[in-house]
Formats: structure tokens, C-alpha cells, sequence
């Protein structure tokens, strides 16, 4: 799917008779790793948005316009091209998948995420996406404010610590060093800025179930929301 600010208005019509599921929660806990295999398993499309806030942040930050509204951020987002192809990430055609991923990335992310102007971009694209393909959309606001209508919302949650190990471990299979603590700080601030912000913080939706993923492998919280999904469509 390709994300750009040159698309035209949504078609809400389009969007009515499609299916949703929404997977909210902080950094760490496991949204994108099952979001994808939960779609992967019901034949929906994975929307990454938090793939698409870091790739929108990782190019401001590298053409130098700093996290404030300003006229630049604004003709830069509208001229933006972000494409999400078999879990790739492309920006204007350049692959930023692990570019997104780095440390540097996580430090950044939360100051672009929070200006107005960037979520109201997103919010257009994203429900747009919608109106496309029936979606399964992991972030910090779906359920409760891109996808209010949707079917089923689930928030992910996990503690502190083990949500600092799991990103520790990611990092490390693709060769980044950092210390855990380091990682807990890091992930500990960004869930901060992401709660604190004015619009769209990050919180549970109205009516979304909560799974505590501390103890839990993939597979059977992949297998409990599909339980979910089930029930609520009989
Ligand atoms: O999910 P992930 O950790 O990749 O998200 C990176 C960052 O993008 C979050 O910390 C948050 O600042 C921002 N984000 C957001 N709203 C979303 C998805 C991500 O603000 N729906």
C-alpha cells in the first residue's frame, strides 16, 4: 500500500463495509509482531502505523525540519510518498525498514507524533487505507480515535521490564548494541510523551479487551484475539 499526501479525500461510503480490528498499546508490547500474524491468519491487511510515524519522522529529521508546526513540515508531509510492501517500508522509494528501527528513531518519534499537523495527515491516509482492504491497524490511537467504528479493539499491554527486554532482544539480533537499562529509560520516556500528549494520546479505547502479555508467547495471544474476533462475529 502506498501512503501519500497527494492522494485524493477518503471515500467514507467505501469505508462502512469494511472490517477493522484495532491493537493499541505502549511500545513493546508486541503489537506489530501479532497484528501481522493475526491478519496474516484471517486473509486482512496489516496497517503499520507506527512504522509510518517513524518513517515520516525519520525523513523530517533528515531534511533537517525540526519537531515544531511550521509551513516546511507541512509541504514536506503533502509531498511525502511512504509505500508498506511485504513488511518493508519504502520512502519515495528508498527501503527504511531498518533505518526506522534504530535507537536514534526511537529518541525522536514521539515529538513529531504529537504535532497536530502530523496526525491529521495520518489520520486521512490511514482512514483511507481503510476504505481500501479489510485491516487489521496496530498504533497508540486506533481504537479510539482513527477507527472508533471498528469491530474489534484490542490493547496489548505488558510490564516495563519485560516490554524493555523484548525491544533489547530485537535490537540485538540485528546487531544493535544497548544496555537494558538504557532501553527501559528510553521506552519508559516515550510511553510518557505518548500518554501526555494533547491529541490522540495513548489509552485504552472505549471497549477495547485487554491482554496482559507478560507471561504469554506469541502464539497464544495471537490465538486469544482470534477468539475475540470469532465470538463477536457469531
Ligand atoms: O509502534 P511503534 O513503537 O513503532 O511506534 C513508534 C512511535 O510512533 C510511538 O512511540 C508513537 O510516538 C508514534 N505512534 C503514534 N500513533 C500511532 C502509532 C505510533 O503516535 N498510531
Amino acid at each position: 500500500m502506498t501512503l501519500s499526501g497527494k492522494q485524493r479525500e477518503m471515500n467514507q461510503d467505501k469505508l462502512v463495509s469494511r472490517k477493522i480490528i484495532t491493537i493499541d498499546g505502549p511500545a513493546g508490547a508486541g503489537k506489530s509482531t501479532i497484528a501481522r500474524l493475526v491478519a496474516k491468519k484471517i486473509g486482512y491487511e496489516y496497517l503499520d502505523t507506527g512504522a509510518v510515524y517513524r518513517t515520516i519522522s525519520y525523513h523530517l529529521s533528515r531534511i533537517l525540519i525540526p519537531p515544531v508546526e511550521s509551513e516546511d513540515l507541512a509541504s514536506a508531509l503533502e509531498n511525502c510518498i511512504i509505500t508498506l510492501r511485504d513488511g518493508r517500508v519504502l520512502l519515495e522509494g528508498e527501503d527504511v525498514s531498518g533505518s526506522i528501527r534504530s535507537q536514534e528513531v526511537d529518541r525522536i518519534v514521539s515529538a513529531y507524533s504529537a504535532l497536530p499537523t502530523v496526525r491529521r495527515f495520518l489520520m486521512r491516509i490511514q482512514r483511507e487505507q481503510a476504505g481500501n482492504a479489510d485491516i487489521v491497524a496496530d498504533g497508540r490511537d486506533m481504537g479510539s480515535v482513527v477507527f472508533p467504528e471498528a469491530s474489534v479493539k484490542i490493547y496489548l499491554d505488558a510490564s516495563l521490564a519485560v516490554r524493555a527486554k523484548r525491544r533489547w532482544k530485537e535490537l540485538a539480533d540485528r546487531g544493535i548494541e544497548a544496555t537494558y537499562e538504557e532501553i527501559m529509560r528510553e521506552i519508559e520516556e516515550r510511553d510518557r510523551m505518548d500518554s501526555a500528549r494533547e491529541i490522540s494520546p495513548l489509552r485504552v479505547p472505549e471497549g477495547a479487551r485487554i491482554i496482559e502479555t507478560s507471561d504469554m508467547n506469541v502464539e497464544s495471544v495471537a490465538e486469544e484475539i482470534l477468539g475475540i474476533i470469532e465470538s463477536r462475529a457469531g
